[in-house]
């Protein structure tokens, strides 16, 4: 094994360097990934133009990877060996707290960098930390002892098995918060990875109507969802939404309105309100607007609206997000569409990312070995 690893650290907002670490030592109850692949998503973006500290970050949150090395403990406590494939989901809880114990270990503080600054979470703790390889842009990745896995089959193929997140993401948001299932109607605004990744959970799970939203330039992605399940794609810019949402129900509304938009403002909250049908629909939002002027409470009142907020995945969502990207049910390989090498980590990120965002970008791999 070699000697250093090398990896691509955040040094400062939309900067990264390539820099060399020792190769850990790692301690019996840990373990170490030579990483495969790394997903890039919306979330990147974010914390690379603004990160939330100063301390060097080795980015990368949305793991896959290989076993390279087990202590001893480590092996018999997760139930894994060297050479096997795993997913590592970013959290690392304590395991002590209320939370961890019931399974819900994604709302520990321990792995909660908002409101924790000594927070440990794969792709946000900094490399300033002991085994410093806290993230999934390098050639290996340290494991603590409370590395959450999950095991993954040989047949996927490295861009599928990074889809992982986003498909976990989307079976926690729609059928766990949002409660999509046998015959439910559902809109869901934005056709990027996150939404296109909940048209899958939706149809999967029974829906039976499936509106997906965008804009003109997402064009292919609409054409993406509707090869992924949608029934009816709108673009929000020459269409009218509302009514267009209406015929397709026979003007009752839709069940559920899941917002998978980024940078939209205040306009998919307030379609998604209007859309939800007469009584009791629940709207999914990833509320990045710090306010909101003018929010229509009495109309959310009256129509007895459930608002869930969307935040992460369960350790369930992950297992059945592998399943179904090892099922081959639906062409989700679609979605991977681009692949960058260590190197190109910057150009990565902002291939994804707003104004520098290519049309076609829906989901980016991170492959570290890339030559
Ligand atoms: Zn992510
Ligand atoms: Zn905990």
């Amino acid at each position: 094994m070699a000697e250093r690893v090398l990896a691509a650290v955040r040094t400062a907002p939309s900067r990264t360097e390539l820099r060399e670490f020792p190769m850990p030592d790692i301690p019996d109850d840990g373990a170490l990934l030579k990483v495969e692949v790394a997903g890039i998503c919306g979330t990147d973006v974010k914390m690379y133009a603004q990160p939330p500290f100063a301390a060097p970050v080795i980015m990368g949150h949305e793991n896959i990877g290989v076993i390279a090395k087990a202590g001893k403990t480590f092996a018999a406590r997760q139930g894994v060996r060297e050479g096997m494939r795993v997913f590592v989901e970013h959290y690392v809880g304590c395991f002590q707290c209320d939370w961890c114990r019931a399974g819900q270990y994604r709302h520990c503080e321990l792995t909660d960098w908002r409101t924790n600054p000594q927070a440990r979470r794969f792709g946000y703790t900094t490399s300033d930390n002991p085994y410093h390889l806290w993230g999934g842009f390098a050639q290996y990745m340290y494991l603590p002892w409370n590395a959450v896995l999950h095991k993954l089959p040989d047949t996927l193929s490295p861009e599928l098995a990074g889809l992982a997140t986003p498909m976990s993401n989307g079976i926690e948001w729609a059928l766990f918060e949002a409660g999509v299932g046998y015959d439910s109607t559902v809109l869901i605004q934005g056709p990027g990875q996150q939404g296109l990744s909940q048209t899958v959970a939706c149809k999967q799970a029974g829906a039976s109507l499936i509106i997906v939203t965008g804009t003109t330039r997402d064009a292919a992605r609409l054409d993406m969802a509707v090869k992924l399940g949608a029934d009816v794609v709108i673009d929000v810019a020459t269409d009218d939404p509302l009514q267009r949402i209406m015929d397709a129900t026979g003007g009752k509304g839709v069940d559920v309105v899941l917002d998978c938009t980024s940078g939209a403002g205040t306009a998919p909250v307030l379609l998604g309100i209007d859309a939800l049908k007469r009584r009791a629909g629940t709207l999914l939002i990833q509320g990045e607007l710090a306010a909101f002027p003018d929010f229509p409470v009495k109309k959310v009142t009256e129509k007895a609206i459930t608002i869930k907020s969307a935040r992460g995945h369960s350790f369930r969502a992950c297992e059945l997000a592998v399943r179904q990207l090892a099922s081959g049910r639906f062409p989700l390989d679609l979605l991977a569409t681009h692949t960058f090498g260590l190197p190109d980590v910057d150009r990565a990120i902002k291939a994804i990312g707003g104004s520098g965002g290519a049309a076609d970008v829906i989901h980016v791999s991170l492959l570290p070995w890339l030559e």
